[in-house]
């Protein structure tokens, strides 16, 4: 037996206890929980610190799986076609004979559901026979884990299982999408909306100020290395960490390059990994250049902005 499916099926072995077992996706690793059971998901909550009127994204292996528990429609289908599996989160009704945690949803009759893209945790999620809650593996409004070492440095060993999927391949959150009513995009993340608008035909609206809605994305301090930021910003102080989207031909040793020739996938890719690099190297405060508002480039500036956030 190889040791991928030896670490599937102790994931597994966890799961079915009602534990939490850290899984790894294409965006960001996640702490993940048997979506069906509170007992289950209540752990994430109290290891992550997070608040519980925060709902929790739920990740299924297939179709049939997801219809189990949701409504679906036509946009759906159309955006399920093209972006699934992947970084893409859906935020559908409830059905009523859903069996999904109350903790989950925070009592709403709507829930967020994906389809991860991570061969490992697609596999573990086939074996299964519920679908897995999981929020990022890190503590309450600290920056999300991209590899095996981040959840280590959030956790320790309080969680039974981390499985080992190598570095996330996209290393930020999920887009999130409500198709409860007329679409609207909750969170910028993993699909650009560019190519969103393009493949629904329309300009879908990006409801960063939804007060309704409780996002962990639209809560001011998030994604924080718990040191003050400071953006668009042209020149470092010695002891500031400079963070800059491209290399330059002239370097210093605070200086930290997102990408080599200003790739804006590529640097959102690394921002999360240099910000926990910055933070362990204990420097007192961190400047990034401006960055384009473009693209990915709009995804990094909103993560540094809630980043900097007071
Ligand atoms: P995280 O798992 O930490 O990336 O966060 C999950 C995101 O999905 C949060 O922004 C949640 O607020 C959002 N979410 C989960 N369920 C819903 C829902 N029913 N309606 C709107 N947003 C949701
Ligand atoms: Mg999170």
């Amino acid at each position: 037996m190889n040791n991928n499916l030896a670490n599937i099926k102790k994931s597994i072995f966890f799961l079915n206890k009602n534990e939490c077992v850290a899984i790894p996706t294409e965006t960001v690793y996640g702490l993940a929980a048997n979506a069906y059971s509170s007992k289950s998901v209540k752990k994430i909550y109290s290891l992550k610190k997070r608040p519980r009127n925060n709902p929790s994204i739920v990740h299924y292996s297939n179709l049939n799986q997801l219809k189990k528990d949701c409504e679906i429609n036509k946009n759906f289908l159309i955006l399920y076609k093209k972006f699934c599996p992947g970084p893409l989160t859906f935020v559908l009704k409830l059905k009523k004979k859903s069996r999904i945690s109350r903790i989950v949803t925070n009592n709403k009759k709507t829930v967020a559901v994906r389809f991860p893209k991570n061969k490992l945790t697609q596999k573990l999620l086939k074996l299964l026979k519920y679908p897995l809650a999981a929020p990022s593996a890190n503590i309450s409004t600290k920056i999300s884990p991209v590899s095996k070492d981040d959840v280590k440095e959030e956790f320790g060993n309080k969680i039974k299982f981390i499985l080992d999927g190598g570095r996330s391949k996209i290393g930020l959150e999920s887009t999130i999408i409500s198709l409860v009513n007329k679409p609207r995009i909750l969170r910028l993340g993993g699909i650009e909306r560019t190519k969103i608008n393009k493949v629904l035909n329309k300009n879908i609206k990006y409801d960063r100020t939804n007060k309704k809605i409780t996002v962990p994305g639209q809560s001011k301090l998030h994604y924080s290395p718990g040191i003050p930021i400071k953006l668009n910003t042209l020149k470092p102080k010695n002891n500031e960490a400079f963070i800059l989207i491209k290399k330059r031909k002239k370097s210093y040793k605070n200086y930290y390059y997102l990408s080599k020739t200003k790739n804006l996938k590529q640097a959102a890719k690394n921002l999360y990994k240099i910000l926990r690099m910055v933070k362990n190297k204990n420097y007192k405060s961190i400047v990034v250049e401006r960055i384009p508002n473009i693209g990915f480039g709009e995804v990094i500036n909103e993560r540094l902005k809630r980043a900097s956030a007071k």
